[in-house]
């Protein structure tokens, strides 16, 4: 064991597995380990700054260990805001994961702002071109960032042809909450997609995660766009590639049924 205590805000655990390297646990629920956290912020951040193509001011809600932040500023983005609801987090895994972050939250484009992210949602007045919803899944202090008001919120705060990308848990385990999460996301956006990645470490097949904008062009762009757009940024990944892009977007018929 690393670290085990409560924060101000949920139960935390980091320790070691021979297969996994570190874990991060939060309220009991494994988060992100070093050995296969390049699935998840891989795809959750470069599928839609890829697909956008000239995001300059991108949010991250939640995502406190920095694996998301780290992979939006291999991106040109001008400006990266974190807003993460528990400091412990972002200390602790800048001590004992360094190599989820590496640096990002020094990073001069990065802003941090620790709060709930539901509240700064509905207070800001600024606007972002890419929102990435890095959070726990929607209990605790996680609900908040599962809201038809968060999504309405985040709609909001959407430059014109602004994407939102959701955590959507791993629809064998979390059906009701991805039928949930799509029918409140297609409240607000007019063109609503769901992709998939497999993470090691979750077990019951594919995560979900939510696309959502106005701007249905992005969810057809061709491989051909996507492979220019990447090869522009002469950066090396592990599991994105322009073709994972566009096949993650096709989903088995059990997923698709939960999509209403
Ligand atoms: N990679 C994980 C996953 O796959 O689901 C998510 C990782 S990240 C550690 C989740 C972060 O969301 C945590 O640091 C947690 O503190 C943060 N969080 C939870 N609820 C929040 C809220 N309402 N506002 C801001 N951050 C929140």
């Amino acid at each position: 064991m690393v670290f085990e205590d409560k924060t101000e805000h949920q139960h935390l655990i980091l320790f070691d597995n021979p297969i996994f390297g570190r874990v991060l646990a939060l309220d009991g629920i494994v988060q992100t380990t070093e050995r296969d956290e390049f699935f998840y912020h891989e795809m959750l951040v470069h599928v839609p700054l890829v697909a956008h193509g000239a995001a300059q001011n991108v949010l991250i809600i939640g995502g406190g260990d920095g694996g998301s932040l780290r992979e939006v500023l291999r991106h040109p983005v001008e400006h990266a805001t974190l807003v993460e609801l528990d400091r412990t987090v972002i200390d602790l895994c800048t001590e004992h994961l360094p190599g989820l972050s590496q640096g990002a939250f020094d990073d001069p484009r990065t802003q941090v702002h620790i709060g709930n992210g539901g509240r700064f949602m509905a207070d800001t007045e600024q606007k972002f071109d890419v929102i990435i919803v890095d959070s726990t899944d929607p209990m605790g202090p996680g609900e908040a960032l599962f809201t038809q008001a968060f999504y309405g919120d985040c709609k909001r705060c959407l430059s014109p042809g602004g994407v939102l990308v959701t955590q959507n848990g791993v629809p064998f385990f979390q059906a009701d909450e991805l039928t949930r999460a799509g029918r409140r996301l297609r409240q607000e956006f007019s063109d609503v997609g769901f992709y998939t990645v497999p993470v090691p470490t979750y077990v019951g097949g594919p995560m979900t995660l939510g696309f959502s904008t106005d701007n249905p062009d992005l969810h057809r762009l061709g491989t051909d766009v996507l492979a220019a757009r990447f090869a522009a940024l002469e950066i090396t990944t592990r599991y994105y590639t322009p073709h994972v892009h566009r096949a993650a977007f096709d989903l088995p018929g059990y997923i698709t049924a939960l999509i209403p």
